[in-house]
C-alpha cells in the first residue's frame, strides 16, 4: 500500500482511487489502476502489505508493539508518476517519472 507524506503540514495519508489532498493542499495523489499512482508535492511511502497485515494479526496485548516494514519510495520509480516532473522535461519526451510497486 502507498501513502503520501506532506513535509509542510505533516499529514500522512493512504492513496486511493479518488484523489486525496493533505490539510495544507501542497501534497496530493491517487491510484489509477491497481498498481500505479500519481502524486505531486509529497513524499510517497510504501508499506509492505504482507508485513503490515501480519503485524496486525500478531498485535501484542502489551509491550512495545509489533513492527512491520515500510519504506520511502525512491524519486524514480516504476509505479508512481509525478505530473510536475513531466512538465520539467525540456526535450518534450513523454517518458514518465514513476515509482515502484508495493513489494
Ligand atoms: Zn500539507
Amino acid at each position: 500500500m502507498k501513502l503520501l507524506y506532506c513535509e509542510h503540514c505533516g499529514d500522512l495519508f493512504n492513496l486511493t482511487n479518488e484523489e486525496k489532498t493533505c490539510k495544507c493542499g501542497k501534497a496530493k495523489g491517487k491510484y489509477f489502476g491497481n498498481l500505479y499512482a500519481e502524486v505531486s508535492g509529497g513524499i510517497p511511502i510504501g508499506i509492505q502489505n504482507f508485513s503490515f497485515f501480519n503485524a496486525i494479526k500478531a498485535r501484542p496485548r502489551t509491550g512495545l508493539g509489533k513492527r512491520f516494514e515500510a519504506f520511502v519510495i525512491p524519486k524514480i520509480c516504476e509505479t508512481i508518476k509525478s505530473p510536475a516532473k513531466r512538465k520539467e522535461r525540456a526535450d518534450g519526451s513523454k517518458k514518465q517519472v514513476v515509482l515502484p510497486p508495493d513489494n
